[in-house]
């Protein structure tokens, strides 16, 4: 219980084993001193990690995608000159080959790319038998065995270093973020993949400078190990994403104003009231187990009562009523809205399955 951590990116060959790790540079290489600028502004902050996008994945054509291999060299300056390590995307076998040739330190794979299972697989082919770090992104779809499969097959390719990097989910409706985060897929992602290293994006979540700071933090509070932010020695002129870019300075203070939580129990916490409060948490987990086990049951009889009668399982106005109801008293016990209307929709649909049973049954 009270055991120290191995820490996540153990062996991974980064010099300082702080928490969490930073990732930032800016969205597109655009020119050998745009790329030399940022970096050196990094370094002076203290970042170790620079990020830029060669090749850029947009979404529609005629818009700028990426300098290209020349990026690389501007990368290779940022290693011999300013003493960083660089890391860059791929999309494709040629640009995993050229990467690797120009000695990029850690290489991530894009949302578009993870989507698709053939490119994953070509990718993981042409990284057998090199060991550089690789962080796979979400895909664009919040799919988590489609996250899951894709990290597979880097691991297949005998990858150990691999990481996921959470950067939120495409939507049709306009939402405040550029990509919503959908936190409970990550969490889900880490519980099947335990011991696997996940840094977040709040830039490409929060498409905006404002809210960078806020997923940041949820981030850190749910054990990220680290963050990638894009950062830019002149945001608002960058060729791409330059809405959700920031300077080195503000990634600066961002990161100054981050509260870093402990993440586990360590020897000056008080351990038996821990130990107490969980106990207390197991058993009000217990009661509510057994509170809807009894709320199921008379379910079931309603099912009786509706097959008797022939009335169909969903009466819409008793549903709202509910849903009314709790959503007012949730207010006065200080449960948020979002969190009373997703609890009563699944126990409204476990009670919906558990009747339909009853009425179906010969
Ligand atoms: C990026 O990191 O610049 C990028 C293109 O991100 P994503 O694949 O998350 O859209
Ligand atoms: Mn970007």
């Amino acid at each position: 219980m009270n055991a120290i951590l191995k820490h996540p990116f153990d062996g991974w060959g980064f010099e300082h084993d702080l928490r969490p790790l930073v990732i930032a540079g800016p969205c597109s290489a655009e020119s050998e001193e745009q790329v030399l600028d940022t970096a050196r502004q990094l370094k002076d902050q203290g970042i170790e990690i620079f990020r830029a996008g060669i090749w850029k994945p947009r979404t529609r054509p005629n818009s700028f995608e990426g300098v290209g291999s020349i990026g690389l060299e501007w990368m290779r300056l940022v290693q011999q000159e300013v003493g960083m390590k660089v890391s860059t995307e791929v999309a494709n076998v040629k640009h995993v080959y050229e990467a690797l040739r120009m000695g990029v330190d850690i290489i991530w794979i894009g949302a578009r790319t993870s989507a698709n299972p053939f490119a994953m697989q070509e990718i993981a082919d042409a990284l057998k038998g090199v060991d550089i770090p690789v962080f796979v992104k979400n895909p664009v779809n919040p799919d988590v065995d489609l996250w899951m499969g894709a990290i597979e097959r880097i691991q297949g390719a005998g990858i150990t270093k691999v990481g996921a990097i959470h950067r939120g989910f495409s939507t049709f409706d306009k939402t405040r973020y550029r990509n919503i985060p959908q936190w409970q897929l990550p969490i889900e992602l880490r519980r099947k993949m335990p011991g696997l290293p996940m840094i977040v994006d709040p830039s490409h979540i929060g498409g905006r400078r404002d809210i960078l700071e806020e997923i940041a933090q949820k981030a850190l509070d749910l054990n990220y190990d680290g963050l990638i932010i894009e950062t830019h020695c002149n945001p608002d002129k960058a060729w791409s994403d330059a809405s959700q870019q920031i300077t080195p300075a503000t990634l600066k203070t961002l990161l100054g104003n981050l509260v870093i939580r402990h993440r586990e129990i360590e020897a000056n916490v008080n351990l038996d009231s821990l130990e107490d409060l969980r106990l207390q948490i197991d058993t009000f987990d217990n009661e509510l187990l057994a509170i809807l086990e009894k709320r199921m049951q008379v379910a079931e009889k309603i099912g009786e009562y509706k097959k008797t009668n022939n009335i169909t399982i969903l009466q819409p106005d008793r549903w709202q009523e509910i849903l009314d109801k709790t959503l007012e008293k949730g207010k006065n016990v200080d449960l948020s809205d979002d969190f009373i209307a997703q609890i009563f929709k699944s126990i409204h649909q476990e009670s919906i399955n558990k009747q339909e049973k009853v009425m179906n049954e010969d």
